[in-house]
């Protein structure tokens, strides 16, 4: 009886563990312009998962009238990278809350070998899965045509050139960091046409 009454708890407690999705972490990886806060709000609403971009973070900070506020508006003005360390804190606060429970899509982090290798261990560490990688391709021109019609503070061209450099040094080689994991999708066409290469290449996941 008794032995019948553990088996029964063990058996509810593994189907309830069995209903729960596993949680689906995305990163989004592409260049600055090439869509991803758009597919990112598409993943969303597909997948029911929040979706947190760290320049949003950033740009929250920078409006603070503190030191560190205006460094980091500073930094971001100039089209380089906020330090490893205050990205890398920011992400890990944000994964803390409850909604992170279910899954995350991290758009525009991590954007150096340094912040991956964080992130990595934080995922471990809260015992979450690896992340699928999705890499949207595009086009140099759509880049600099789309980031033109946008008009944010560092949407400039000489800083989109420069945003585009430091993309190319240090965020291109995430693709080597994650290999294997990484699905590339084109990111020419229109937000819908791209969506469903990256809803397909996370079905595959
Ligand atoms: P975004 O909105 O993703 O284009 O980011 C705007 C700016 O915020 C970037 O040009 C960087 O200055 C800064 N930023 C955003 N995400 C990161 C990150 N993961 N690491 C360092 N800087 C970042």
């Amino acid at each position: 009886m008794f032995t019948r009454r553990i088996l029964l708890t063990i058996v509810a407690a593994l189907s309830m563990h069995a209903q729960q999705p596993k949680p689906l972490i995305v990163v989004l990886l592409g260049p600055p312009g090439g869509g991803k806060g758009t597919q990112a709000e598409k993943i969303t609403a597909e997948f029911g998962i929040p979706s947190v971009s760290t320049g949003d973070l950033l740009r929250a900070e920078a409006k603070a009238d503190t030191p560190r506020g205006r460094e980091i508006g500073e930094v971001m003005k100039s089209g380089k990278l906020v330090s490893d360390d205050i990205v890398n804190q920011l992400v890990a606060d944000r994964l803390l809350r409850d909604d992170a429970k279910k899954g995350m899509i991290l758009d525009g982090y991590p954007r150096t070998i340094a912040q991956a290798q964080f992130l990595d261990k934080l995922l471990a560490e809260r015992e979450l899965p690896k992340p699928v990688v999705v890499n949207l391709e595009v086009p140099d021109e759509e880049i600099v045509q789309r980031l033109a019609s946008r008009g944010r503070a560092d949407d400039k061209p000489e800083i989109v050139r420069e945003r585009l450099r430091v993309y190319g040094r240090d965020t291109r080689p995430l693709l080597d960091y994650y290999g294997k994991a990484v699905r590339s999708v084109k990111g020419a066409g229109t937000p819908d046409e791209v969506y469903s290469g990256v809803s397909k290449a996370l079905h595959g996941a």
